[in-house]
Parts: structure tokens; C-alpha cells; sequence
């Protein structure tokens, strides 16, 4: 059962991103960290993807992993694919080198690959990079994803449009009776209102049928510091503190030093859910052609998911 893995108290969950509908890679990422010994997946609201990760947890024969697909609000980063505008574009290559996902090649965008994390924009000379939201509709995507069963439905709940927060999430608590995840932020509220908000959205529902994702900086991850992880280990104090009845996973920044920080900051929680970090350090090997043949590679990108992943315990 998710609970069962949610109470030992140190879950990892791997995002393989919102954003990312890349089939191949989330297969490949999928079985890496599953050989590794992660049991929780974070997949895009998309059934091949859904399809995908389970092939690759058939492939890794492992039958005690459990599933969650994220949806969000409009102007979600997460949903966001970079677009680039020829008429400004001088092909500097900027955008590509920063790009994390690999996702821009000879500034042309993958957008399968991107996972909206902004960087590009940061770097472009020429201002050539906007986004478009391709935020998906609750009432499209969900019927289907509900019908052939997922064992957790993600909420990025990032900004203040309050009326947009709890009509969606009204829907997904009468059409899901599974454990629901509530993906949070501070970035535009105040600690106060931050809990304010989970205390509404969790009012009637049972005690630990919701998981609070405490999100230090969204997709801010990649570096293994202290200070890359501190916001998510911040955040997860403030929901700590509220004593509230719910599971508690940090993410946004996270990675090999999280679970480290909260110890040493006596913040209880229950895991880690590590993105762009734990993305990073498979990522040479995901690129690899010889990827499904040649054992070797598997096996070296397993050890190094299996360090993050035992660092998180
Ligand atoms: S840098 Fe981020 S936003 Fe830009 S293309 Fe890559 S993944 Fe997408
Ligand atoms: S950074 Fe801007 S100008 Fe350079 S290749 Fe990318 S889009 Fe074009």
C-alpha cells in the first residue's frame, strides 16, 4: 500500500516531470530508479506515459511500485513549453547549453522533452524565448486516467487565483477516491496563507488521504548543495509545524542532501520527491543508443540512482 510506503517515514519518489511526455525517456528513467529501489513515480497526466512507466516496472519486475500523475492550474510552470521566435533568434546557442532536458537542439524546442523550467528564457540575448501553457483540462484528461487506475493524482496548486484552486480540486475529490497529493509553494503567499490554504483544501477529507508536497523552489533542482535544497526543507517545516494530518514530501531543489537537512533540522516528514537532481545524474546514461543492450550502461546508471536514492532513507 502507498500509505505503508508514505508512513516508514522515507519514501523517494522520483518526478520524472509534469512537462514530460518524452514516452522513451520516462521508460528508461523509470526502470533506472525502480532497479534502484524508488517505489513512487510522478508521471505527466498522459496515458502513454502512464503506459510507458509501467511497461518499464514490468521490465524491472517490480510489482510493489505505485503511480502519480500531476495535473495543475493555469500558469503552472510545469505545463509550460519554451517557444522560440525566429525573427529574434540569432542561433547562439545559449538556450541549448542550459537547457536540462535536452530539450532544445539548433534552437529548435522538443517539446515532448521540455518541462517548462525557464532557464532558457534567462539566457537568451535576443529575448527570443516566450511560453505557452499547455495546461491539460481536468474533465479531458482525468475520466481515462481514473478508469485504468493510478494510486495518487498530483495538484500543483501555484498562485493565488483561489476560485480556480477549489473548483479543480472539488473535482478531483468527487471523481478520486485514492490518495490525492497537493503540490505547494510559497513563493506568492505568505506562510500564514500558505497553511490557510492547505487547511481549506484538506478540511473533510479523511485523516492521511492527502499527501502535502512541500515545493521549496519548482524545478529549481540540479545542484547537490545545502543551499539548492533549502527552500523545500523550509517549506516542509511550516507544514510540519501545523501539525496537520497529512503525509509530508519535500521537493523543488531537492537532492542527496535533503533528507540530511531536515534530519539535522529535526523536520519530520515522510520523503523526498527528487526531479531535476535525480534526472541529471542519469541523464548520460538515458542519451546512450546502446541503452537497452548493453548491460553496463544500466547498471552504472542504476548505482548512481540507487546513491540518491539511499541517501533519501
Ligand atoms: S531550458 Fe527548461 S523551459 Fe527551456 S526548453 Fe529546456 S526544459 Fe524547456
Ligand atoms: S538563446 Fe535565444 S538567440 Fe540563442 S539560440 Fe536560443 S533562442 Fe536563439
Amino acid at each position: 500500500m502507498l500509505e505503508d510506503l508514505l508512513k516508514a517515514g522515507h519514501c523517494f519518489k522520483l518526478i520524472c516531470g509534469a512537462g514530460k511526455e518524452d514516452i522513451e525517456e520516462v521508460r528508461k528513467l523509470v526502470y533506472i530508479y525502480a532497479l534502484a529501489g524508488c517505489r513512487f513515480f510522478d508521471l505527466s497526466a498522459n496515458l502513454d506515459v502512464i503506459d510507458s512507466a509501467r511497461d518499464a516496472l514490468q521490465k524491472a519486475d517490480v510489482e510493489d511500485a505505485y503511480l502519480c500523475v500531476s495535473v495543475g492550474l493555469k500558469g503552472d510552470p510545469h505545463s509550460n513549453k519554451a517557444v522560440i521566435d525566429y525573427n529574434r533568434c540569432v542561433n547562439c546557442g545559449s538556450c541549448e547549453s542550459v537547457c536540462p532536458e535536452r530539450a532544445i537542439h539548433y534552437a529548435k524546442v522538443k517539446r515532448n522533452k521540455c518541462i517548462g523550467c525557464g532557464r532558457c528564457a534567462k539566457v537568451c540575448p535576443r529575448g527570443a524565448i516566450s511560453y505557452i501553457s499547455e495546461e491539460k483540462q481536468l474533465n479531458e484528461v482525468m475520466p481515462d486516467i481514473i478508469k485504468i487506475g493510478v494510486d495518487c493524482i498530483e495538484f500543483h496548486v501555484v498562485g493565488q487565483n483561489e476560485e480556480e484552486v477549489f473548483t479543480k480540486w472539488k473535482y478531483l475529490k468527487e471523481n478520486f477516491d485514492g490518495m490525492l497529493s497537493i503540490c505547494v509553494c510559497r513563493a506568492k503567499l505568505s506562510d500564514e496563507a500558505f497553511i490557510n490554504r492547505i487547511n481549506k483544501m484538506i478540511d473533510g477529507r479523511k485523516p492521511y488521504t492527502t499527501v502535502i508536497q512541500a515545493d521549496g523552489f519548482p524545478m529549481s533542482g540540479g545542484e547537490d548543495s545545502y543551499k539548492s535544497t533549502l527552500q523545500a526543507v523550509a517549506a516542509a517545516e511550516i507544514v510540519s509545524n501545523a501539525k496537520l494530518p497529512v503525509y509530508l514530501i519535500m521537493s523543488g531543489g531537492t537532492n542527496s542532501k535533503t533528507s540530511e537537512l531536515a534530519k539535522m533540522c529535526e523536520i519530520p516528514n515522510n520523503g523526498v520527491a527528487v526531479g531535476s537532481y535525480a534526472r541529471k545524474i542519469v541523464r548520460r546514461y538515458l542519451d546512450r543508443d546502446d541503452f537497452w543492450i548493453n548491460q553496463n550502461v544500466i547498471d552504472d546508471a542504476v548505482e548512481a540512482a540507487r546513491r540518491l536514492v539511499e541517501c533519501c532513507e
